[in-house]
């Protein structure tokens, strides 16, 4: 429970913070207001593979504005602890770290989870078993988060791990049909510049050989 609120807090804090730093920066700077004219154009149903690659060749066609947001300079992230007592969603087992992994599930794990479920264009969900010292016993590499996709023709799924938050955004970003990317601090990027991890994230060689 404390922890729910201690999250809450330093969101909240973070949240300020950037406010505080936009109300200073330029008036374009407005992550709030998207432009107008701008559609939803996010895709609803699962593609195949030959569809994910011409997304994928549209993408790197389109045109991307000249301005790019550059972010907040003043934007300051607390380093999250290194301990996470990690509950397993499948069987309950609690396994505590206090190493580099406690600090990669603190900073990765809930928004991973929030945005895999966001993902419309693929069959995806996450793969966390090998957190938990119960379901994954004999696990002797090193623990990660997994993503698990299928393209609409495939029968066999694909599996890319030790993602993070931000590889999950980038596949929101592509599926919205995004030109840009925007960091954590909102430092904008153009989407096309990271088209060889969207493909790898989703088991797709691109450009093709
Ligand atoms: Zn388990």
């Amino acid at each position: 429970m404390w922890y729910i609120i201690a999250i809450t807090i330093s969101g909240l804090g973070l949240i300020l913070g950037i406010m505080s730093c936009f109300s200073g920066a330029p008036a374009k700077a407005d992550p709030g207001n998207e432009e107008p004219d701008q559609k939803d154009d996010t895709i609803k149903k699962h593609l195949s593979r030959a569809e994910l690659i011409a997304a994928m060749q549209a993408l790197a066609e389109k045109k991307v504005p000249d301005k790019l947001s550059e972010g907040a300079m003043c934007y300051k992230v607390a380093m999250p602890p290194d301990r996470y007592e990690y509950v397993c969603p499948s069987c309950g087992h609690k396994t505590l770290y206090t190493d580099d992994l406690g600090y990669y599930l603190n900073r990765n794990l809930h928004q991973c989870r929030a945005l895999v479920k966001n993902l419309t264009a693929v069959d995806a969900r996450l793969d966390e078993s090998s957190f938990c010292k119960k379901c994954s016993p004999d696990n002797k590499e090193k623990p990660s988060l997994c993503l698990i996709t299928r393209c609409s023709d495939d029968e066999n799924t694909y599996q890319s791990c030790q993602i993070t938050d931000e590889d999950l955004v980038l596949l929101n970003e592509f599926f919205a049909g995004k030109v840009t990317h925007r960091d954590n601090t909102d430092y904008e990027t153009p989407l096309k510049d990271e088209l060889k991890r969207i493909a790898s994230l989703l088991g797709i060689t691109y450009p093709e050989k």
